[in-house]
C-alpha cells in the first residue's frame, strides 16, 4: 500500500518525537512491503515566526493533499494571551478544516509501569479504555465567546450549543467502538444542570437503542471523575462532550503514568484514497520546551498515535499489533526514559535510562 502522511512536526519537543517515529514508520514500510509518501508543513509557533500564521495555507495544502497526519506539539515558553496570533489556532483549525469531531485517546495501564503512576497497583491492574471526546463543538466554539467591560465591570461568556447531529455522530462511533472491545460505554454529562446535558442523554439513549449488544450507562461527568480514580477499570469507553472531555482525559491520562505514553486519534466522516477515515494522529502531551534539545523526549506516545494511524486510516491492523507490542516489548525489556522512570523503592536492576533515540532503536529492534 502507498501511504501519504503529512507530518506536522510543530514546536519543540514536537521535532524530536516526529522524527523518531519516521524511523518506526519507515522500518514497518520496509518489514510489510509499503511505501510512504512524507510531505510536511509548519504549525504552531515555528509557523507564526516563519509566517505570521499558525495554520500557514500551504500546510493545509499539504495535509489535504495526504491520507494522514502525523502531529507533533504546538506551544511556546510562555504563553501569550493577548496575542491575537496562538501557536494553538494550528490545531484548532485542522479540526475544524477537516471537520474531525471524535477525539480517541486510549488509556492503557502497562503492568511494566504500574509503578510510576501515583495510584496503587490493584486500583490501576487492568485498566484498559478509551475516552471519546467531542472535539468540534461545545463550549470552546458556541457563540456568543467573548470579553466585555473595563476593570470593575469587566464581564466574560462562553456558550455551550451542541445540534443533535453532534450529539448522534459522536454516540454512534462510541458503540461501534465498544463493539470491537467489552462492549461497555459510558456516557458523561451533566444533565442535572445544563440543558446541553439533557440534550446529550436523550439522543444517547436513543442511539443506544439502536445497539441492544453494548452496555450503557448514563453517567454525571463530576461523578466520573471520580470513578476515574476509585475504580477506573469499570469502564471500557467514556463518551463525552468537549469541555468535559478536554479534562476527563487529562485525569485518565495520569492512570498511565505519564502523557509521554499516551496517543491520540482526531477522526471525522471523510475518507482517505484507500476508503478508510481520514484522521489526524498525535501525542497528547505538549511541546515541553523544558526539554527540548536535549534528546531526552520519549517518543513512545507518538509512536504509539502512528499505530493507531495504520489501524483506523490504514487497516492495517497487523502493522499496528506490530508497533504496540514492540513498545510493550521495549517496557517489559526495562528500556525507560526520564519522564517514565521509576521513582519509589523496588527492584530496578532491568531498568535501562534511555533518551528518544536509544529508544526509538529499542522499538525498531522489536518490530
Ligand atoms: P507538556 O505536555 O509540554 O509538558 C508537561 C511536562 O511533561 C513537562 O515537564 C515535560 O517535560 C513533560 N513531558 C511532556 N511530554 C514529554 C515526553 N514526550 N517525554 C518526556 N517528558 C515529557 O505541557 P506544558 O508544559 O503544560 O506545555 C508546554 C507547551 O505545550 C505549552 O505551550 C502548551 O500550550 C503546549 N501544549 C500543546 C499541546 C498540543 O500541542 N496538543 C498539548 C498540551 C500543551
Amino acid at each position: 500500500m502507498n501511504l501519504k502522511i503529512a507530518l506536522l512536526p510543530g514546536d519543540f519537543i514536537g521535532n524530536e518525537v516526529v522524527a523518531a517515529t519516521v524511523e518506526v514508520l519507515n522500518a514497518i514500510a520496509i518489514q510489510y512491503g509499503h511505501t510512504i509518501d512524507f510531505s510536511s508543513g509548519l504549525v504552531g509557533q515555528t509557523a507564526i515566526d516563519q509566517t505570521g500564521e499558525a495554520l500557514p495555507e500551504a500546510t493545509l495544502n499539504a495535509a489535504k493533499a495526504a491520507d494522514a497526519i502525523l502531529f507533533g506539539a504546538v506551544g511556546g515558553a510562555t504563553q501569550d494571551t493577548k496575542s491575537t496570533v496562538r501557536p494553538e489556532q494550528a490545531i484548532l483549525g485542522l479540526r475544524k478544516t477537516f471537520d474531525l469531531f471524535a477525539n480517541l485517546r486510549p488509556v492503557k495501564v502497562y503492568e511494566a509501569l504500574i509503578e510510576s503512576s501515583t495510584l496503587k497497583p490493584e486500583i490501576l491492574r487492568g485498566t484498559d479504555m478509551i475516552i471519546l471526546r467531542e472535539l468540534t463543538s461545545g463550549a470552546y466554539f458556541g457563540k456568543p465567546q467573548g470579553r466585555d467591560g473595563a476593570a470593575g465591570s469587566r464581564t466574560a461568556v462562553d456558550t455551550t450549543f451542541y445540534t443533535e447531529q453532534e450529539v448522534a455522530r459522536l454516540m454512534v462511533m462510541a458503540f461501534e467502538l465498544a463493539r470491537g472491545r467489552k462492549k461497555k460505554v459510558a456516557q458523561a454529562d451533566k444533565a442535572n444542570v445544563m440543558a446541553t446535558g439533557r440534550l446529550w442523554r436523550e439522543v444517547a439513549h436513543e442511539v443506544a437503542a439502536e445497539y441492544p449488544d453494548v452496555a450503557y450507562e448514563d453517567v454525571l461527568a463530576d461523578a466520573c471523575a471520580m470513578h476515574l480514580i476509585r475504580n477506573p477499570r469499570q469502564y471500557d469507553i467514556i463518551a463525552t462532550e468537549n469541555l468535559f472531555g478536554d479534562i476527563l482525559s487529562d485525569e485518565a491520562a495520569m492512570l498511565a503514568g505519564s502523557m509521554g505514553m499516551l496517543p491520540s486519534a482526531s477522526l471525522g466522516q471523510n475518507t482517505n484514497r484507500h476508503g478508510f477515515r481520514f484522521g489526524l494522529y498525535e501525542p497528547i502531551h505538549g511541546s515541553a520546551p523544558d526539554i527540548a534539545g536535549k534528546g531526552v523526549a520519549n517518543p513512545l506516545a507518538t509512536i504509539l498515535s502512528a499505530a493507531l494511524m495504520m489501524r483506523w486510516s490504514f487497516g492495517l491492523t497487523q502493522e499496528a499489533d506490530a508497533m504496540e507490542a514492540a513498545v510493550d516489548k521495549v517496557l517489559m525489556d526495562g528500556y525507560r526514559c526520564g519522564d517514565i522512570a521509576p521513582k519509589g523503592g523496588g527492584d530496578h536492576s532491568n531498568i535501562k535510562i534511555v533518551g528518544t533515540k536509544e529508544m526509538t532503536e529499542a522499538v525498531i529492534a522489536r518490530l
